[in-house]
């Protein structure tokens, strides 16, 4: 009723200015003018598959990792009927959710113990909740950031009734920075990867192993968020996490749909005398996973230890793909749209790995511009996102570009055929 409301109020909008249809036709042009469009959209809810030409491979606002065919096969066998979520097969009794993914986890990370929970800041809620409320947690000035969406560590840490102890400066923090503050209250020293920005120029802070080996001394776990969880060692300044476990933290925590490649989850590994508490705690029952999380995990992270990663999981295969391969498919895809009255245009640019990872790390790609017309690039643009699917590009010097980087190889044809109908 609401759609055909607003298409009704669009046509007496337009009777009043003189641009009304004759009265036969009017019954009709409130169905054609988007009521019919506007009750789909109704019926259908508001989420949508959307083609990311951005060339922003982990791109929050667009849903962050896409799922890995063999993960989405896993998903339907594990979704459409009953699985041993909570239940011992052995035993014949119940089991508890909190072990699965674990032995994975625990393979991949060189970790003795692992548990996932809803997301990363659902990691750090839980970790300082239960291991340092009511104490101090150190940390140091130029690891208190905002990661965006208005997410802060310095509040979830305040959520989780621990005080903060900040040390050393935005720019400076040493070692005895840390052990200087250490009092009987002291819970935890915590390490933050400034995932979105980059200090550059006069800076310091000790290593990941100078800080394990001072807290070890002063008998303070160390914690280390490092925000994206690679889980392949080579991607140009990202902690990896196997790094940090080798670096003997005592626990770390990250998001599962950043590099990972998998879906929402915020996964915790390390020594198993620290991780117990963490599944054992209240809070625990408050951000735990469902059995999709489960499911997409459990597959993904498969295809790690197979050592297939880098070209099953679509993440990863973004950020492998090389410029000469983004070109073979902008090429062809160009060649189509110049067929169809495009105009269009190759240049070189570079793709963003996004979700806060590898600030400043550009990949280098090759952009297709469109065109057509006297059309100005943010009326195509704005074009582009009322298709359906609907696509979002970027605007770059004045010309809207579509990076092939972000789309997946399967979605050229789609998006060849959306640009066609002009
Ligand atoms: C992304 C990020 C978070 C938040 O992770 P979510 O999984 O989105 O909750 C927290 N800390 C760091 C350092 C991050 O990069």
């Amino acid at each position: 009723m609401n759609a055909l409301r607003t298409a009704a109020d669009r046509l007496r909008a337009a009777i009043a200015n003189g641009q009304g249809p004759a009265d036969s036709d009017a019954a009709a042009t409130i169905i054609e003018s988007g009521a019919q469009a506007a009750l789909a959209a109704g019926a259908r809810g508001s989420l949508r598959p959307v083609l990311n030409a951005t060339g922003v491979v982990i791109h929050t606002n667009l849903g962050r990792a896409p799922i890995a065919p063999v993960a989405l096969e896993r998903l339907a066998a594990i979704a459409a009927g009953y699985s041993n979520l909570e239940y011992d097969l052995a035993e014949g009794t119940r089991g508890s959710r909190t072990v699965h993914a674990e032995s994975l986890l625990t393979t991949l990370t060189g970790a003795e113990a692992a548990v996932v929970v809803n997301n990363n800041a659902a990691a750090l809620l839980l970790i300082l909740t239960a291991l340092a409320n009511g104490r101090e947690v150190v940390i140091s000035r130029g690891e208190l950031v905002e990661i965006g969406g208005g997410f802060r560590v310095p509040d979830v840490m305040r959520q989780s009734g621990a005080t903060l102890r900040e040390v050393g400066t935005t720019n400076r923090t040493r070692t005895n920075d840390y052990t200087a503050t250490v009092s009987k209250a002291t819970a935890l020293f915590l390490r933050v990867h400034p995932s979105n920005f980059r200090i550059e120029g006069f800076t310091e802070r000790p290593s990941l192993a100078e800080l394990v080996t001072a807290g070890r001394a002063m008998g303070v776990p160390v914690v280390d968020n490092i925000g994206s969880g690679c889980l392949l060692d080579e991607l140009a300044g990202e902690p990896s996490v196997h790094a940090s476990i080798a670096a003997g933290v005592d626990l770390v925590c990250f998001s599962g749909d950043k590099l990972l490649g998998g879906p929402q989850c915020g996964i915790i590994a390390g020594r198993k005398a620290l991780v117990e508490p963490l599944r054992a705690h209240p809070l625990m029952r408050a951000v735990r996973v469902d059995k999709l999380t489960f499911a997409i995990l459990e597959a993904t992270l498969a295809e790690y230890v197979a050592g297939r990663a880098s070209s099953t999981v679509p993440v990863q295969r973004m950020l492998h793909a090389t410029a000469a391969e983004i070109e073979t498919r902008a090429m062809a895809l160009g060649g189509q749209l110049a067929a169809r009255g495009w105009q269009i245009a190759l240049m070189s640019g570079s793709s963003a790995v996004g979700g806060g990872s590898a600030p400043g790390l550009g990949l280098p790609t090759v952009l297709l511009s469109i065109s057509r017309g006297a059309e100005s690039a943010a009326a195509t643009e704005a074009w582009l996102r009322t298709l359906d699917p609907p696509i979002v590009a970027r605007i770059e010097d004045d010309r809207v570009v579509l990076d092939l980087r972000t789309v997946l190889p399967e979605q050229d044809k789609t998006l060849a055929d959306l640009l066609s109908r002009t």
